[in-house]
Protein backbone atom coordinates (compact mmCIF):
# COMPACT_ATOMS: atom_id res chain seq x y z
CA UNK A 1 0.00 0.00 0.00
CA UNK A 2 1.32 3.16 -1.29
CA UNK A 3 1.24 5.59 2.06
CA UNK A 4 -0.63 9.19 1.43
CA UNK A 5 1.92 11.94 1.87
CA UNK A 6 0.27 14.93 4.81
CA UNK A 7 1.20 18.03 5.66
CA UNK A 8 2.74 19.68 8.91
CA UNK A 9 0.89 22.40 10.32
CA UNK A 10 2.23 24.83 12.82
CA UNK A 11 -0.51 26.99 15.21
CA UNK A 12 1.16 29.75 16.91
CA UNK A 13 0.60 32.82 18.56
CA UNK A 14 0.29 34.63 22.03
CA UNK A 15 -1.28 32.17 24.56
CA UNK A 16 -5.40 32.49 24.55
CA UNK A 17 -5.06 33.24 21.08
CA UNK A 18 -6.93 29.92 20.43
CA UNK A 19 -4.27 27.67 18.97
CA UNK A 20 -5.59 24.45 21.07
CA UNK A 21 -9.37 24.68 20.49
CA UNK A 22 -8.62 25.30 16.49
CA UNK A 23 -5.91 22.52 16.73
CA UNK A 24 -7.88 20.00 18.24
CA UNK A 25 -11.16 20.20 16.06
CA UNK A 26 -8.70 20.48 13.07
CA UNK A 27 -7.46 16.93 13.93
CA UNK A 28 -11.01 16.03 14.58
CA UNK A 29 -12.23 16.32 11.22
CA UNK A 30 -8.94 15.12 9.54
CA UNK A 31 -7.40 12.85 11.12
CA UNK A 32 -4.20 14.42 11.40
CA UNK A 33 -2.05 13.98 14.52
CA UNK A 34 -2.59 17.12 16.59
CA UNK A 35 0.65 17.86 19.56
CA UNK A 36 0.58 20.25 22.07
CA UNK A 37 4.24 21.10 22.58
CA UNK A 38 3.77 22.37 26.37
CA UNK A 39 1.65 19.29 27.26
CA UNK A 40 4.37 17.21 25.61
CA UNK A 41 6.92 18.97 27.58
CA UNK A 42 5.49 18.57 30.88
CA UNK A 43 4.71 14.70 30.20
CA UNK A 44 8.15 13.95 28.68
CA UNK A 45 9.82 16.36 31.59
CA UNK A 46 11.67 18.26 28.76
CA UNK A 47 12.66 21.25 30.46
CA UNK A 48 15.79 23.10 31.05
CA UNK A 49 15.33 25.16 34.69
CA UNK A 50 13.11 27.55 35.89
CA UNK A 51 12.00 31.22 35.17
CA UNK A 52 11.83 32.89 38.68
CA UNK A 53 10.64 36.15 36.96
CA UNK A 54 7.39 33.94 35.49
CA UNK A 55 7.69 31.31 37.59
CA UNK A 56 7.68 28.31 35.07
CA UNK A 57 9.86 25.93 33.89
CA UNK A 58 11.96 26.90 30.86
CA UNK A 59 11.44 24.39 27.49
CA UNK A 60 14.36 22.46 26.74
CA UNK A 61 13.88 23.42 22.97
CA UNK A 62 16.78 20.94 21.77
CA UNK A 63 14.82 17.92 23.44
CA UNK A 64 11.39 18.79 21.99
CA UNK A 65 12.88 18.70 18.42
CA UNK A 66 14.70 15.83 19.54
CA UNK A 67 11.61 13.98 20.60
CA UNK A 68 9.39 15.20 17.81
CA UNK A 69 11.61 14.44 14.22
CA UNK A 70 10.62 10.97 13.45
CA UNK A 71 6.58 12.22 14.00
CA UNK A 72 7.56 15.71 11.75
CA UNK A 73 9.40 13.24 9.22
CA UNK A 74 6.63 11.32 8.59
CA UNK A 75 3.93 14.33 8.10
CA UNK A 76 0.62 14.73 8.88
CA UNK A 77 1.14 16.53 12.16
CA UNK A 78 -0.44 19.57 13.74
CA UNK A 79 1.97 21.84 16.23
CA UNK A 80 0.33 23.63 18.92
CA UNK A 81 3.03 26.30 20.80
CA UNK A 82 3.17 29.74 21.50
CA UNK A 83 6.83 30.06 20.16
CA UNK A 84 8.00 29.01 16.32
CA UNK A 85 11.81 29.98 15.93
CA UNK A 86 13.49 27.02 17.71
CA UNK A 87 11.61 24.45 15.37
CA UNK A 88 13.43 23.31 12.35
CA UNK A 89 11.95 25.33 9.23
CA UNK A 90 11.94 22.33 6.82
CA UNK A 91 9.41 20.45 9.52
CA UNK A 92 6.29 22.98 8.04
CA UNK A 93 4.42 23.26 5.12
CA UNK A 94 2.41 26.29 6.29
CA UNK A 95 2.28 28.01 9.66
CA UNK A 96 -0.57 30.35 10.74
CA UNK A 97 -0.33 32.79 13.23
CA UNK A 98 -3.72 33.42 15.15
CA UNK A 99 -4.76 36.81 16.27
CA UNK A 100 -6.96 38.31 19.12
CA UNK A 101 -8.13 41.21 19.71
CA UNK A 102 -6.94 42.97 22.93
CA UNK A 103 -9.83 43.23 24.74
CA UNK A 104 -11.00 39.77 23.85
CA UNK A 105 -7.45 38.41 24.77
CA UNK A 106 -7.34 40.34 28.07
CA UNK A 107 -10.54 38.77 29.23
CA UNK A 108 -9.87 35.15 27.67
CA UNK A 109 -6.32 35.17 30.05
CA UNK A 110 -8.20 36.97 32.73
CA UNK A 111 -10.67 34.13 32.82
CA UNK A 112 -7.75 31.56 32.45
CA UNK A 113 -6.59 33.09 36.15
CA UNK A 114 -3.82 35.08 34.54
CA UNK A 115 -3.35 38.35 36.79
CA UNK A 116 -0.16 41.09 36.99
CA UNK A 117 2.74 40.70 34.77
CA UNK A 118 1.94 37.69 33.26
CA UNK A 119 -1.01 38.83 31.89
CA UNK A 120 0.45 42.13 30.93
CA UNK A 121 3.04 40.86 28.80
CA UNK A 122 0.94 38.35 27.23
CA UNK A 123 -1.85 41.37 26.14
CA UNK A 124 1.50 43.24 24.99
CA UNK A 125 2.79 40.30 23.16
CA UNK A 126 -0.35 40.89 20.70
CA UNK A 127 -0.50 44.15 20.56
CA UNK A 128 3.30 43.97 19.05
CA UNK A 129 2.32 41.02 17.28
CA UNK A 130 5.65 39.01 18.86
CA UNK A 131 5.07 35.90 17.64
CA UNK A 132 4.24 37.27 13.70
CA UNK A 133 7.52 38.65 13.55
CA UNK A 134 8.93 35.83 15.22
CA UNK A 135 7.45 33.35 12.54
CA UNK A 136 8.22 35.34 9.56
CA UNK A 137 11.71 35.71 10.45
CA UNK A 138 11.77 31.88 10.88
CA UNK A 139 9.69 31.20 8.15
CA UNK A 140 9.50 31.97 4.32
CA UNK A 141 6.82 34.53 4.53
CA UNK A 142 4.60 32.96 1.73
CA UNK A 143 3.63 30.04 4.36
CA UNK A 144 2.94 32.30 7.53
CA UNK A 145 -0.76 33.63 7.66
CA UNK A 146 -2.48 35.33 10.15
CA UNK A 147 -6.05 34.48 11.19
CA UNK A 148 -7.99 35.90 13.27
CA UNK A 149 -9.61 34.20 16.18
CA UNK A 150 -12.19 36.45 17.83
CA UNK A 151 -15.82 34.37 17.49
CA UNK A 152 -16.70 31.44 16.95
CA UNK A 153 -17.68 32.32 13.17
CA UNK A 154 -13.66 32.85 13.03
CA UNK A 155 -12.87 29.38 14.42
CA UNK A 156 -15.27 27.85 11.28
CA UNK A 157 -13.88 30.37 8.63
CA UNK A 158 -10.03 28.93 9.84
CA UNK A 159 -11.44 25.35 10.04
CA UNK A 160 -12.64 25.25 6.41
CA UNK A 161 -9.88 27.37 5.11
CA UNK A 162 -7.37 25.03 6.38
CA UNK A 163 -8.96 22.23 5.58
CA UNK A 164 -9.48 23.29 1.69
CA UNK A 165 -5.67 23.88 1.78
CA UNK A 166 -4.81 20.41 2.84
CA UNK A 167 -7.18 19.31 0.62
CA UNK A 168 -5.09 20.70 -2.16
CA UNK A 169 -2.17 20.19 -0.56
CA UNK A 170 -2.95 16.16 -1.09
CA UNK A 171 -4.24 16.38 -4.46
CA UNK A 172 -0.68 18.53 -5.47
CA UNK A 173 2.02 16.21 -3.46
CA UNK A 174 0.94 12.74 -3.88
P1 LIG B 1 -4.41 28.89 23.25
O1 LIG B 1 -4.27 27.42 23.06
O2 LIG B 1 -3.94 29.69 22.09
O3 LIG B 1 -3.83 29.39 24.54
P2 LIG B 1 -7.22 28.25 23.69
O4 LIG B 1 -7.58 27.41 22.52
O5 LIG B 1 -6.96 27.56 24.98
O6 LIG B 1 -5.99 29.23 23.34
O7 LIG B 1 -8.37 29.32 23.86
C1 LIG B 1 -8.36 30.29 24.91
C2 LIG B 1 -9.81 30.63 25.28
O8 LIG B 1 -10.43 31.29 24.19
C3 LIG B 1 -10.67 29.40 25.56
O9 LIG B 1 -11.56 29.72 26.58
C4 LIG B 1 -11.42 29.16 24.26
O10 LIG B 1 -12.65 28.57 24.45
C5 LIG B 1 -11.56 30.58 23.73
N1 LIG B 1 -11.56 30.63 22.26
C6 LIG B 1 -10.66 30.08 21.43
N2 LIG B 1 -10.94 30.35 20.14
C7 LIG B 1 -12.05 31.09 20.15
C8 LIG B 1 -12.85 31.71 19.13
N3 LIG B 1 -12.57 31.59 17.83
N4 LIG B 1 -13.94 32.41 19.53
C9 LIG B 1 -14.25 32.53 20.83
N5 LIG B 1 -13.53 32.00 21.84
C10 LIG B 1 -12.45 31.28 21.51
MG1 LIG C 1 -3.18 26.09 24.28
Amino acid sequence: MRIMKRPNILLTGTPGVGKTTLGKELAERTGLTYVNVGDLAQEDQLFDGFDEEYQCPILDEDKVVDELEDKMTDGGVIVDYHGCDFFPERWFHIVFVLRTDNTNLYNRLESRGYTGKKLQDNVQCEIFQTIYEEAMEAYKEEIVHQLPSNNPEDLERNLEQIMNWIEQWMKDNN
